[in-house]
């Protein structure tokens, strides 16, 4: 059989601390198991304002196995990832974080699963080291939300670090949402899809990318792609609320044909009225964040736009080439 081809994706955003250390490690994880596969990286730089672009750049004059795409600006991970994705010739596609927290030595355990004929292997971490106990409670909290709300099963405590086979890959390239939670959507493709357990270091070097808006933004991502439930959420509290305030119309209306009025004066009913703007405001900000990624959807953006190709390549954008 001829030697599998395996394409490995690394998002990058002011990673100059990581991006020299994080070529080594992979390569030299890669070149271990050259009898077994082939390769190539592919680094994409998402709008970094360090130098990461010009490291990978000095890397890849060395390396034809290396890979360069740059962005003209920050796209944010999930979209950096997929670009990556959509130019990779590999039979398999790794995806991988730059700051070296999923240990690179476990992509060829990945590599043999596949080989098993599994069509998807995902890292899900059993311990994560080296992270602020906000971060721990908050992604476990999330995880155990989303999974009570989407259909899909998107499995616990799983990042993006995976290997995909040619056929997700296709699926996956046909997928042209711009609202990505590719972990969900990985998921949601289906096919043979199997865990690999391991412990998730410390990054290495230089700080998290992602700050507190970036995560909530992932977070609405994943919850508004795969669930409908917030809606339900508001028609059913709708009924509640106006269930009770009928029941309470008549009590007044009661109260007034007994001819006692102190109940229309009574403190309380501001509270109560603040309760009610409040529902529906947070109904309408709910429903607008559906519409806002409808309106993402419709006007049809590209997805990103690529600035450079290295080796040099016909600038392209969009999802599809
Ligand atoms: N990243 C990116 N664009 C961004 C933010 C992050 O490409 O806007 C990359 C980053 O360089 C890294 C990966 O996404 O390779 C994960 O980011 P990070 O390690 O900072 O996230 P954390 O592990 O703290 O969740
Ligand atoms: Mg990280």
């Amino acid at each position: 059989m001829k030697k599998p081809h395996i394409s490995i994706v690394v998002p990058m955003y002011n990673e100059s601390e990581v991006a020299e250390t994080c070529y080594q490690r992979l390569k030299a994880v890669m070149e271990q198991y050259q009898e077994e596969f082939r390769h190539e990286l592919i680094f994409v730089n998402d709008g970094s304002r360090d130098d990461t672009l010009s490291i990978i750049k000095a890397l890849a004059k060395e390396d034809d196995c290396l890979r360069v795409i740059n962005f003209a600006r920050n796209f944010g991970h999930q979209i950096a990832v997929t670009a990556g994705i959509h130019r990779a010739a590999g039979d398999a596609v790794v995806v991988i974080d730059a700051d070296m927290q999923d240990p690179p030595e476990l992509i060829p355990e990945m590599v043999a699963q596949w080989k098993e004929g599994y069509h998807v292997v995902y890292g899900q971490r059993q311990k994560r080291e080296g992270e602020t106990w906000f971060k721990l409670a908050t992604a476990k909290g999330f995880y155990r939300i989303l999974n009570k709300m989407t259909e899909v099963v998107i499995p616990m405590d799983t990042g993006d670090f995976r290997l995909m086979d040619r056929k997700v890959v296709d699926v996956f390239k046909n997928m042209p949402e711009r609202s990505r939670f590719i972990r969900g959507m990985v998921s949601w493709i289906g096919f043979k899809q199997k865990a690999l357990l391991y412990e998730r270091k410390e990054r290495f070097a230089g700080e998290s990318k992602y700050p507190l808006h970036k995560m909530l933004k992932l977070a609405a991502d994943g919850i508004l792609a795969f669930s409908g439930k917030p809606v339900e959420w508001i028609r059913n509290s709708g009924l509640v609320i106006t269930g009770i305030s009928k029941i309470m119309f008549f009590i007044w209306l009661i109260l007034l044909i007994l001819g006692d009025t102190s109940l229309l004066f009574y403190s309380g009913w501001h509270s109560v009225l603040g309760i009610l703007i409040g529902t529906q405001l947070l109904a309408m900000g709910i429903l607008g964040e559906y519409l806002l990624r409808v309106y993402d959807e419709v006007r049809n953006r590209p997805l990103y736009i690529i600035d450079e190709e290295i080796p040099a390549k016909k600038a392209r954008t969009g999802p599809r080439d």
